[in-house]
């Protein structure tokens, strides 16, 4: 098995592999990963961590001395992967969770081997974040005065968001002040539904959850925009100052998409910053289907997309895009004496994207998105996303077709159904499904009731997928 170097113990050349090393070890990676992948549809759809290995794992120091690669790559394959989220797996859809899309696998080593900081410079992982970011707003329409960065996700493509509407909204004091010169409160407006990152940032941002006004839904649990808008007058004439409105493109629950273009022009009218959190929802935009619904995205002041979501990206790649790049560069750029500052042209390059957000040592995510892309063409992605939208159509008629089950709610590629009996039963339905290992769904709660809710985002679900989770519910849920 151990044909490669045989190192000395702790000898200094483990820090320097001679090439035919590197060769061997990134053949045999590779065969892992071909393994792995091949043989995921085989292994259960949610196999649980077993608690004497955990126990374990937690009970083992560090080690004092190294091992072999080949040891290191045998434990993998025994004690890691066969315990995998299930992504990948035809029959995981729980939460909002695709699997890899495979080129981009491999550009997160590549990426790894050039390890480039991307707080700024000129090279070229620097502009392809600048190329791919570029592709993002020319994609929901942001004009070219726009900006954005790749960041951890929609939570951090959130927070970011919001902390230029902050900046904004207190004319820059903010950042001299914090929020303690004793101004006019901020408020920040929801719906129901809004994803809880929504609250963190808030919460975060020193706004404070007392002043999340939470907007009610209509019956397709999108943001009513007639309380939106009463919430924001009375809010005016109380002396409070709107900070932000957080519609969502998508909402985790169902797929709800929020009256955008009425939102935006509630927004317009009361000089108050938009965000969209589009982070599951926003790459819809291809499909002829929500084409039009999600036009108004060029009209959001901040907007967050997770092309760890819907672009089948490994994580982490989460995207935030803000309409005025000076006003983002304003709130968070803080240049300190160690990087050279100056000439444009040479060493330093055009304005670092660490002036942009939060993060300074920042990782080459554009690699693996800008891989993607290339790959699939956006017709590629047009074609997949409408296709698991089409099986969740497929779900919904199914389901429908189950007198034992109740579709409760549909939206983008979301089905939440119930099996009839309580919230109880359907609460062990689910547990008993993914300990079955037979399909995962997860779940929330819609109008006070427990419900079922699968998410496709799955290049490998086939029709015959859909059934075997009917089957299964009805299998389990009848022995309940
Ligand atoms: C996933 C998600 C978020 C949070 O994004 P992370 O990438 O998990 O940080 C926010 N909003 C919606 C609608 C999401 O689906």
């Amino acid at each position: 098995m151990n044909d490669g170097v045989d190192f000395p113990p702790d000898s200094a050349a483990r820090w320097e592999w001679p090439p035919q090393e590197l060769e061997r070890v990134g053949r045999r990676v590779a065969g892992i990963v071909a393994r792995y992948l091949t043989e995921l549809p085989e292994t259960p759809a949610f196999p649980l961590f077993p608690a004497d290995a955990a126990a374990d794992l937690l009970a083992t120091p560090p080690p004092e001395h190294g091992a072999s690669v080949d040891e290191i790559l045998e434990e993998f394959e025994r004690t890691v992967a066969p315990y995998h989220f299930g992504q990948g797996h035809p029959r995981f859809w729980g939460w909002v969770n695709p699997p890899p899309t495979q080129i981009a696998v491999f550009s997160e080593a590549l990426a790894a081997a050039m390890n480039p900081s991307v707080a700024g410079g000129n090279h070229a992982a620097f502009w392809l974040e600048r190329q791919v970011v570029g592709w993002f707003c020319a994609l929901v329409g942001l004009p070219a005065e726009a900006m954005g960065l790749l960041v951890s996700g929609g939570s951090a493509a959130t927070l970011t968001g919001l902390a230029v509407a902050r900046h904004v909204a207190t004319g820059g004091e903010v950042r001299r002040e914090g929020l303690q010169s004793g101004g006019r409160p901020l408020a920040l407006y929801a719906s129901t539904e809004a994803h809880s990152a929504i609250r963190k940032a808030a919460e975060l941002l020193g706004i404070g959850e007392r002043w999340i006004r939470t907007i009610g839904v209509d019956d397709r649990y999108r943001m009513r925009v007639d309380e939106l808008e009463a919430a924001i007058e009375s809010d005016l004439g109380g002396g409070i100052r709107p900070l932000a409105v957080a519609a969502s493109a998508g909402t985790v629950n169902t797929g709800a998409i929020d009256p955008l273009a009425a939102i935006a022009d509630v927004c317009n009218r009361h000089g108050v910053w938009l965000h969209v959190d589009g982070a599951y929802g926003a790459p819809a935009i291809l499909t002829e289907r929500h084409r039009v619904e999600l036009t108004p995205l060029a009209r959001a002041d901040s907007l967050a997309l997770d092309p760890h979501k819907w672009l089948y990206v490994p994580i982490d790649a989460g995207l935030v895009l803000v309409r005025d790049g000076g006003a983002m560069r304003s709130a968070f750029s803080l240049v300190p004496e160690y990087i050279p500052q100056g000439d444009e042209s040479r060493l330093t390059g055009p304005p670092w994207l660490s002036e942009y957000g939060l993060e300074q040592t920042r990782p080459f995510r554009a690699l693996k998105v800008w891989a993607a892309l290339k790959h699939h063409g956006l017709a590629g992605y047009r074609e997949s996303i409408e296709r698991d939208i089409h099986l969740a159509d497929r779900r919904a008629e199914l389901i429908e077709a189950t007198p034992e089950l109740e579709l409760v709610a549909r939206g983008l590629s979301i089905v939440c159904f119930r099996h009839a009996g309580s919230d109880d039963l359907n609460r062990r339905l689910q547990e008993e499904l993914a300990v079955s290992g037979r399909a995962f769904v997860s779940s929330t709660v819609l109008a006070g009731r427990f419900v079922l809710r699968a998410c496709i985002l799955n290049p490998r679900t086939r029709a015959d997928d859909l059934e075997q989770l009917v089957a299964a519910v009805l299998d389990i849920g009848g022995r309940l």
